[in-house]
């Protein structure tokens, strides 16, 4: 263990003692992969328990949103441009890959602009991108939009189920969730601003703070968590200012306002929340893939025995499933928690139990 991770574990042991039984949640899906992979709940004292939440943009996906994105890819014209992870989540008993192995056209792509180069290079064809994930990636598919509407490509358009955190997060904390800090994802405040958690403490009187990757930033931030904790003075500690800036990064933002407007988003587990989600703009609605085809909205029950939406909600630890390990795993997963490396269901099985 190097000088800085040992001395911040005495830090927060320091700070802890003497607490009552405390809860952190963590809402992101690479702060709920690395945790696991620095070991860092070995670090903390025995009181301390830090809990996943709906941080995983596979995870939090519906299984509605989902359903569209299969019934898009199962149109003959069309193809489907989706991030890889995705095309794994089960929706009742087909999923994006095997409906690919049945023939639809369904791409991976790293980044939203391949799917203008696609819809440049087969412009017979629809080229649907299938937008998912918070702040962080949404801004890169408000640039293919963008760049869309400018280079005037007819045949791309975009199935958008992109949401944003801040809504999420009081949502689920006014539902009753037994969660007594918050440490707030990095990426999605190096665009929003670490101000836009400023409302954790604020209106809701829980500690927050703004958190990096590394095993150094994340105890960092989880010190300034007990800190508050210990003063009983809730409050905004931006830990991660090398990238987080207070209000965000202008330029996305802007790319964000431009393209998107907030609606109402259904996530796994959560359910409909206002304000929670990014719809094309109506200046953009020849490239809104809702606005282009007459996509039906189809219920998908949650898969028999899977408690993805306890996970979501930190209301169950993982192995507690009666699938976990058993029935679902990542070579086979059942739910969607199972499927991403940053899933929760996901990281427990990699980093084992314990840690
Ligand atoms: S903040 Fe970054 S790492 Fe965390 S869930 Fe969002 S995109 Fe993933
Ligand atoms: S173990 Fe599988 S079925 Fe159970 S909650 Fe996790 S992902 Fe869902």
């Amino acid at each position: 263990m190097n000088a800085g991770v040992e001395a911040l574990r005495r830090e927060i042991a320091a700070r802890a003692d003497g607490l009552p039984d405390t809860v952190v949640m963590e809402v992101c899906g690479t702060h709920t992969h690395a945790m696991r992979r620095y070991g860092i709940r070995q670090l903390l004292p025995g009181n301390i328990r830090l809990v996943s939440g709906p941080g995983c943009p596979v995870c939090v996906t519906d299984g509605r949103d989902l359903a569209r994105a299969l019934w898009l890819a199962g149109q003959r014209n069309v193809t489907l441009c989706s991030f890889g992870d995705m095309l794994r989540v089960p929706c009742g008993k087909e999923s994006l890959l095997s409906l690919a192995a049945k023939g639809a056209r369904v791409r991976v792509v790293v980044s939203p602009l391949e799917a203008l180069q696609l819809a440049r290079a087969e412009p017979r064809r629809a080229i649907v991108y299938f937008g998912v994930g918070f702040e962080t990636t949404a801004p890169l598919t408000a640039a293919l939009v963008d760049q869309a509407g400018r280079q005037s490509i007819p045949n791309l358009s975009v199935l958008s189920v992109h949401k944003t955190m801040p809504e999420a997060v009081r949502t689920l904390m006014r539902s009753g969730a037994r969660v007594d800090a918050l440490l707030c994802p990095g990426h999605v405040a190096a665009v929003a601003g670490a101000e836009a958690f400023r409302f954790v403490p604020e209106e809701l009187r829980l500690p927050a703070a703004v958190s990096g990757f590394e095993a150094e930033e994340m105890l960092l931030a989880l010190a300034a968590l007990m800190g508050m904790l210990r003063a009983k003075k809730p409050g905004l500690v931006n830990a991660y200012p090398r990238a987080a800036a207070p209000y965000g990064n202008p330029a996305a933002l802007a790319l964000l306002e431009g393209v998107f407007e907030p609606r109402a988003a259904n996530w796994r587990g959560l359910g409909e929340i206002p304000a929670s989600g990014l719809a094309l703009r109506g200046e953009y609605a020849g490239f809104d893939a809702e606005k282009r085809f007459d996509i039906p909205l189809t219920d998908v029950p949650e898969p028999a025995g899977c408690r993805c939406a306890d996970v979501l909600r930190g209301l169950l630890e993982p192995p507690e499933c009666p699938l976990f390990g058993s029935a679902c795993a990542p070579q086979s997963p059942v739910g969607a928690c199972m499927v991403s490396s940053e899933g929760a269901c996901a990281a427990h099985y990699a980093y084992g139990r314990d840690l």
